[in-house]
């Protein structure tokens, strides 16, 4: 695997090695689920590089200037839809006759950032068109479990679950933090303390940690018994966005203690906002 891939892939090589091995054939729609936001975007965009690099070796070269446009969101092939940056169904429906055209180059990608956070009536629109495929466009959903996708576009994918690297189970001592956690967004009080302490979280235990907290504001959305419980839309919308702010900060090797203080506080504050 190349010295150039970025730990974010590294850390799911199998199912960069999988993509390579699709980009021969790909599927009309595509589902990433698991693994971190971060890495699900970062997959996406190594297909469509596996799909085009001018020297693809066992992997695309990364180097050649199609796969730089691409790391940099310059290829016009590649459409980015972040639903919560409040997609629109009439955002949806106007790219549609761009989507009929030929793509510029091999390939044309159309990634659904978050797509477990789309409202029904974008999901439906794009059902639409997953339903009527073009020939060399290829949908792309991501979503952190494929429970938050709409079915019928689910059923309508290949589904690729990624590694579960910080995945739900944390290690001893964690969980007994994750409770501290919790005691702290209710009553203020205690986690600050304990986690600023540096040794507290390495890289890979704070990744765990953010998954751990997505997974339950995830069942805290579908109303089952988490943290979150039942949480109001807006507040689980403003936990989205720290959760992605603080999973960045971890990417940019900003200190693991500050990263968790920060969004211990953050939670803390969104949790007892009145509204
Ligand atoms: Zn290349």
């Amino acid at each position: 695997m190349s010295s150039l891939l970025p730990t974010t892939i590294q850390d799911q090589g199998h199912v960069a090695d999988l993509l390579m091995r699709m980009s021969s054939n790909p599927p009309c729609s595509l589902v990433l689920e698991g693994g971190s936001q971060l890495q699900r975007s970062a997959l996406a965009g190594y297909l469509l590089k596996a799909l085009h690099c001018r020297n693809p070796g066992p992997g695309p070269c990364l180097e050649c200037d199609l796969c730089l446009k691409i790391e940099a969101d310059a290829f016009r092939d590649l459409f980015r839809l972040t639903p919560l940056d409040s997609l629109s169904v009439e955002e949806v429906r106007e790219m549609r006759p761009a989507l009929s055209q030929s793509p510029h180059h091999g390939w044309r990608m159309i990634v659904v950032e978050e797509a477990g956070e789309m409202n029904a009536a974008c999901a439906n629109a794009l059902l639409k068109s997953v339903e009527e495929p073009v020939s060399r466009n290829i949908f792309v959903f991501l979503a952190n479990e494929r429970e938050a996708i709409l079915p019928t576009i689910v059923s309508r994918s290949f589904v690729l679950p990624l590694g579960r690297t910080p995945g739900e189970g944390l290690e001893t001592g964690q969980e007994e933090l994750y409770s501290d956690f919790n005691d702290f967004v209710l009553s203020g009080k205690g986690f600050i303390h304990k986690s600023s302490r540096k040794d507290c979280f390495d890289l890979t235990g704070a990744r765990q940690f953010l998954a751990r907290i997505r997974l339950d504001l995830a069942r805290g959305m579908r109303g089952e018994d988490s943290l979150f419980q039942c949480i109001e839309p807006v507040k689980a919308h403003s936990m989205i966005l720290a959760l992605q702010r603080a999973e960045k900060a971890l990417s940019y090797k900003v200190r693991t203690d500050l990263v968790m203080q920060w969004l211990s506080l953050t939670t803390w504050k969104i949790f007892n906002k009145k509204q």
